[in-house]
């Protein structure tokens, strides 16, 4: 059960993988080989590819399941050899049980070794051929009076290559014709067949194959028209993956900063309490405001404003550990920084870095009354969280903390320790 379960996973996933081949540029191909439809059974090289990937993982069952059929009829038959035959059975069993079956049974053992369809396709085409062949020196060494009995076998070889056997349309022709010319050859090589009976088996050798014929192909020219239909729903649904997943960091991303923007840090700031919960490790939260903000603006006008937010953002974004941290605009000129995995004393020690580093950018200020430069005041706050703790008790602790160094004369960096918290 388990065994069936992980095998038919392994095709599916085979499957998925010859979807993979073509990309979304290939779509407006796969249009024009719908428009104009499969008619030789072979299409341009890439999804040519695409297809025998997928023609295999699709079949593969169905071929194994025809040999395993095939080498049981062309055994039992052996049956009728003893009934028919007895004094030629040797021949006849070295034949089927020699030759013809172990073939049989090493190609069934090959398909789960081969990857590659044309062998596969190429091996079985020549198995159907040998068998075809076992059946004309059967037909050659039986008694001629008796020898038309197994002339049916053929058929039965004929009928297979078109149908069970899942071979596609070019390799059973090539299989179907290769017995049929074979068989008026090695007879006339071999006995010497009256000239009315091997008309006469040839009319319906050449009748076998010509119903034989038709459905092969319609069948191989069905599997392609639904292959590409897949393939354009698969590539269709690639698309609108693609574009989902775009729109969503779209409406990640604050479009003035290009740092994360206010949804993403609710999201973020979530998904990081609920992991420190669990993990009962410190997490920790910076919270950043631009001093006399609204002096610069009103000084140096809302353009120059805005490059400066740009520049701050960007600035910010440099103390970031990757895959950990997250800067993220919080409103108008104020900054958050989301610290996982970090205790109070090395939170602190990034909001100095980062104070510093605004410092360095020597934006100039005429209209700040603590510094010549722009500068930042940041709160810090740390927590290993509580079960009974809200997260906004943190962005509560962050954001007192930012008074208290808005109050203590801004360009600094204050921690929130409990003795400030309020009652
Ligand atoms: P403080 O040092 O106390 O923080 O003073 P402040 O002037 O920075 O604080 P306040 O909250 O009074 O003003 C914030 C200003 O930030 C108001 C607004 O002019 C400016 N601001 C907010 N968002 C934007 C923005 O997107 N672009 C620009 N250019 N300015 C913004
Ligand atoms: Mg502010
Ligand atoms: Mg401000």
């Amino acid at each position: 059960m388990e065994n069936k379960e992980s095998e038919d996973r392994k095709i599916l996933e085979e499957f998925e993988r010859s979807f993979e081949v073509l990309t979304i540029r290939d779509e407006a191909q796969i249009e024009r080989e719908l428009r104009k439809g499969p008619r030789y059974l072979r299409f341009s090289p890439i999804i040519e590819k695409a297809f025998l990937n997928y023609y295999l993982t699709k079949y593969i069952w169905q071929i194994r399941l025809a040999v395993l059929l095939g080498v049981i009829m062309y055994a039992a038959f052996g049956l009728l050899d003893f009934y028919v035959f007895p004094e030629k059975k040797e021949v006849m069993w070295t034949i089927r049980y020699a030759i013809v079956c172990p073939l049989g049974i090493a190609f069934f053992l090959l398909t789960y070794k081969i990857r590659e369809e044309w062998l596969i396709h190429t091996l079985h085409t020549l198995l159907v051929v040998i068998a075809g062949l076992g059946i004309i020196v059967m037909i050659a060494v039986a008694p001629p009076e008796k020898a038309f009995l197994y002339y049916a076998g053929l058929m039965l070889v004929v009928f297979y290559a078109y149908t069970l056997s899942a071979l596609r349309f070019y390799y059973a022709l090539f299989a179907s014709l290769m017995v049929t010319v074979l068989y008026p050859i090695v007879d006339h090589m071999l006995v010497g067949t009256s000239l009315d009976r091997l008309i006469t088996n040839m009319f319906f050798l050449t009748s076998a194959n010509l119903m034989g014929m038709p459905v092969s192909y319609l069948w191989e020219h069905h599997i392609r028209r639904d292959f590409l239909l897949a393939m354009l729903l698969a590539l269709e649904k690639k698309k609108t993956d693609q574009l989902n997943r775009k729109l969503r960091d779209i409406s990640y991303i604050d479009g003035l900063t290009g740092v994360a923007n206010r949804l993403k840090f609710e999201e973020y700031f979530r998904r990081e309490w609920d992991r420190a919960k669990r993990t009962k490790r410190p997490i920790s939260l910076l919270m950043i405001d631009i001093d006399f903000f609204k002096n610069y603006n009103d000084l140096l006008g809302h353009l120059e404003g805005d490059a400066c937010l740009k520049r701050i953002a960007q600035a910010l974004s440099r103390h970031l550990r990757a895959g950990m941290d997250l800067v993220a605009r919080y409103g108008g000129e104020e900054f958050v920084v989301v610290l996982p995995e970090t205790d109070l004393s090395q939170a602190k020690k990034v909001a100095d870095r980062i104070r510093e580093d605004v410092l360095r950018l020597n934006i100039p200020h005429p209209a700040s009354k603590v510094s010549d430069r722009v500068t930042v005041s940041i709160g810090v706050a740390s927590m290993v969280p509580r079960d009974s703790l809200k997260k906004e008790v943190l962005i509560n602790m962050a954001d007192k903390a930012l008074y208290a160094a808005k109050k203590g004369g801004r360009n600094r960096v204050e921690v929130f320790t409990f003795s400030e918290e309020p009652a």
